[in-house]
């Protein structure tokens, strides 16, 4: 019965919010609580014909590696895109999460071809990313491309994570949704390649392989990211750490990408030399609107910065990088994470739109991803079913929504909107907006 709750459960959505586009339906449904893979449908490895999940910065599962068990082994791949099927789907990509216990499971049916099973019903034919040719080539020191450099979002992007740790550490400090520093040592126990920081050489030789084999320019921008910096990495501070990769990227291509760097709400000092650097576009994550939650989920940020001053920093940065050019990302969905989260989706909803009006009426577009409720987290543990579906619906419903009254539209730097089009590959909220001036990629 269980089973088949769940289809029933995607259906009344489909039919009660039929502005939401019914991919993003099945999208948000997948991310919230992941899919199963038949061992036919894995990648084959790092040598197969599919691109395999790099595993960029956080798990994004809902088992650790070891109880994966063949999925661990064999990698599943970085994404997959969904067509046709029962809701008649548009081109769809959506981020693997790997769950066993999932719904919805991706094999190969009698024919042969891959397809998504929902309750044991086919609902879509399932494309699985090719491996591209810069990730057959290796680096000088033997290191993958992959692991340097990876590339998601239907390769648009090239996801940067050079410091794979953060330095707030432990319960009392990390953000209590976020496993990179699990996700760090679970790599490092399985053996695999896993850079705690990327020397800026290794960045610039992954760089120019993908530079180089990339013939269709389909990479169009990358991210720098990893861990908060409290103190100092390699005797550099956040900004002068993540800011002296884009300057080397920069003096050695220059524009080739559009350069984007994911860090700590800082000072605008600090902020000024990421512009100075050559980033582009700024993403101070502001993870999770509410007051309470704030300071329960984001300890570290809260003790450090704190969320008033964390939010007036992201105004402050509009001075240097210019309003459309902030872009905070929020965990959707950890609103309502029990045991202090919201009961109902409809204050979980008010709270949430609270926040965007609060950023949009200053003309700073945030961007979400969906929250996918790790094991080795706080809230996943908690949360092992993260948010209600509906949850999420709303939320692409009222993000439009909000977008639309201030008179703002998709942020620059996630390719393509709307439903068809869209290659932003962890939340839905490119597949719901109107089409923007992007064109959309070859299938
Ligand atoms: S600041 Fe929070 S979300 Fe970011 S890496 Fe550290 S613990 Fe994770």
């Amino acid at each position: 019965m269980e089973s088949l709750s769940r289809t029933a459960v995607v259906e009344d959505l489909m039919e009660r919010f039929p502005h939401v586009p019914r991919e993003a339906v099945i999208k948000e449904d997948l991310l919230r609580g992941g899919m199963a893979f038949d061992e036919s449908a894995l990648s084959g490895g790092d040598d197969g014909d599919v691109k395999p999940k790099s595993y960029f910065i956080f798990s994004f599962d809902h088992r650790t590696l070891p109880e994966l068990g063949a999925a661990a082994l064999n990698r599943p791949p970085e994404e997959i895109v969904l067509t046709g099927g029962a809701y008649d789907m548009r081109r769809t990509v959506v981020s693997v999460r790997v769950n066993p216990d999932s719904p919805y499971r991706v094999r190969a049916g009698e024919d042969g071809s891959l397809g998504l099973y929902l309750d044991g019903v086919r609902i879509a034919d399932v494309g699985l990313p090719p491996m591209p040719d810069y990730y057959r080539h290796k680096l000088s020191n033997g290191k993958s491309v992959m692991e340097v450099a990876p590339t998601i979002q239907w390769g648009y992007l090239i996801y940067l994570t050079v410091f794979r740790v953060c330095q707030y550490f432990g319960h009392k400090e990390e953000c209590q949704y976020c496993d990179i520093n699990h996700n760090w040592r679970q790599h490092k126990a399985a053996g695999r390649p896993y850079t705690g920081v990327k020397p800026s050489d290794e960045i610039l030789e992954a760089l120019q392989i993908i530079d180089r084999y990339d013939t269709a320019r389909t990479s169009t921008a990358y991210t720098l990211t990893g861990g908060a910096i409290t103190s100092h990495v390699g005797g550099k501070d956040e900004a002068d750490f993540y800011g002296s990769y884009a300057k080397a990227i920069e003096e050695m291509f220059p524009e080739r990408w559009i350069g984007k760097v994911v860090a700590q709400a800082l000072p605008l000092d600090d902020v000024k030399r990421f512009h100075d650097y050559g980033v582009k576009i700024y993403h101070p994550n502001f993870e999770v609107w509410d007051k309470k939650l704030f300071e329960l989920y984001c300890p570290g940020k809260e003790r450090y910065v704190g969320r008033a001053e964390w939010h007036k920093r992201i105004l402050d940065s509009t001075e240097v990088f210019g309003a459309e050019n902030v872009i905070p990302n929020f965990v959707a969905g950890v609103e309502m994470a029990q045991p202090h989260g919201f009961t109902t989706v409809d204050e979980a909803i008010a709270s949430t739109e609270e926040g965007l009006n609060f950023f949009m009426s200053h003309g700073v577009v945030p961007r979400f991803t969906t929250w996918c409720p790790e094991p080795t987290t706080p809230l996943g543990k908690a949360n092992p079913a993260g948010a209600p579906l509906e949850y999420h619906i709303r939320l692409l419903e009222t993000y439009r929504a909000t977008l639309e009254k201030h008179g703002l539209s998709s942020p620059p730097g996630y390719g393509p909107a709307g439903p068809g089009r869209a290659v932003f590959s962890v939340s839905s909220f490119m597949d719901s907006l109107a089409p923007n001036e992007e064109a959309a990629p070859a299938v």
